[in-house]
């Protein structure tokens, strides 16, 4: 069941409810092309979507933070944007340093609801990593554990830090996985959890996955302790090809990047996408990459995977299978097709014209 698939599949189960214009037949999109090499990266798929004549129309949007009252805030356009098109493409963004500023990557998880995180990890036939065959496919919760933001200082020395579980996040990116598993065809779900410690908060999540698993007789759900499942991928990741992983906030932030090193060796190779009830918004799990930014070097694989995920969720699925098949097949082609993270001499346009000429 290996062909099964191809991981970077990104089943729509009903969210996106976007319509193409009746005049153009086009899809408008949001874009943020983000900081650092996000222009670059941005400008491949710009390129690259064009050659393949895919029916979209990007609106281009300014997320430069305003600060209201102390708090990161989006600018109003393209909050407008982003909830009128229901679907954006991102590039990273950097996160300010200093007191007071929040991430924007929060921002706008928590501007959108953005409850899953989904991180597809597949090694790219032709480009020898340590490990081969890996196809691994891990949903994380995007919106609570250690990320509710709640520490206080009990007393100099004594810090105290809110893990927040509640059984309505548990239940939609519990519920998520198992539709996820149902239409890419995994018939395992995998509930990550350290219920031996956290007894109340992690033993909730996996008492409603058990429970939502009544739901979805088809899907055999296993609850697994996160130390086994760390140990498990890393000696055998092949036995994860037919599951799909649900994981607490924390766990599935830590577990999702082991997971890209197994499969690609660095992050540069890694899509993602967060799910939200109506929007959602699909970006590379790295980030602007300031060391390299301007110089034409940048890998925009990932954000290229991320929008192959965008486009089947939006059902172009003809497109997205086009433009994933012809980047995998750059890379494979051999080193001096790849750029310089991957060990190969391509700048950032010379690859993105061999993808478009492998179209
Ligand atoms: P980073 O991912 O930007 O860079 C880490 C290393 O990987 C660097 O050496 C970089 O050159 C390399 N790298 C990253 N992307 C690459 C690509 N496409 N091609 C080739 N090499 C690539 O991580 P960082 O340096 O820790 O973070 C830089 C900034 O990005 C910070 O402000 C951080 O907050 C932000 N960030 C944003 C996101 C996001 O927008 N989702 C994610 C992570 C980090």
């Amino acid at each position: 069941t290996r062909s099964m698939a191809t991981s970077y599949k990104q089943p729509n189960i009903g969210r996106y409810t976007g319509k193409a214009d009746p005049a153009t037949g086009k899809y408008t999109v949001s874009f943020i092309e983000g900081d650092g090499v996000g222009p670059e990266i941005s400008n491949s798929v710009k390129q690259i979507f064009k050659a393949a004549d895919v029916p979209i129309k990007w609106e281009f949007c300014d997320v430069s933070p305003i600060f209201v009252n102390g708090v990161t805030t989006i600018p109003k356009p393209a909050v407008e944007s982003i909830s009128k098109n229901l679907v954006a493409l991102k590039g990273p963004l950097a996160t300010p340093i200093g007191k007071g500023h929040r991430s924007l990557n929060l921002t706008l998880r928590k501007t959108f609801g953005l409850f899953a995180n989904v991180r597809p990890a597949k090694s790219v036939e032709g480009y020898k990593t340590t490990y081969e065959n890996v196809n691994l496919v891990l949903i994380r919760e995007n919106t609570e554990g250690e990320y509710s933001g709640i520490e206080h200082i009990i007393t100099p020395g004594v810090v105290q830090s809110i893990k927040l579980i509640t059984r309505d996040a548990s239940e939609r990116v519990i519920r998520y996985a198992f539709e996820y598993a149902r239409a890419i065809g995994r018939p395992k779900v995998v509930v990550v959890h350290k219920s031996t410690i956290q007894r109340l908060a992690d033993g909730l999540f996996v008492e409603v996955a058990k429970e939502l698993s009544k739901e979805y007789p088809d899907i055999e759900l296993k609850a697994e302790l996160l130390d086994k499942v760390v140990l498990d991928v890393v000696s055998n990741p092949s036995s994860f090809d037919d599951v799909v992983s649900v994981c607490p906030n924390l766990y599935g932030d830590i577990l999702s990047d082991l997971n890209s090193g197994l499969s690609a060796g660095s992050l540069g190779l890694t899509p993602s996408a967060n799910i939200g009830h109506k929007v959602s918004i699909f970006e590379a799990v790295h980030g602007s990459a300031p060391d390299i930014a301007g110089q034409n070097k940048a890998n925009p694989t990932a954000l290229l995977l991320s929008s192959c995920m965008m486009l089947h969720h939006m059902g172009l699925n003809q497109y997205a299978d086009r433009i994933q098949s012809a980047v995998l097949k750059t890379i494979a082609s051999g080193p001096e097709s790849r750029t310089a993270d991957l060990g190969g001499k391509a700048s950032t346009s010379s690859f993105t014209q061999d993808v478009i000429k492998r179209l």
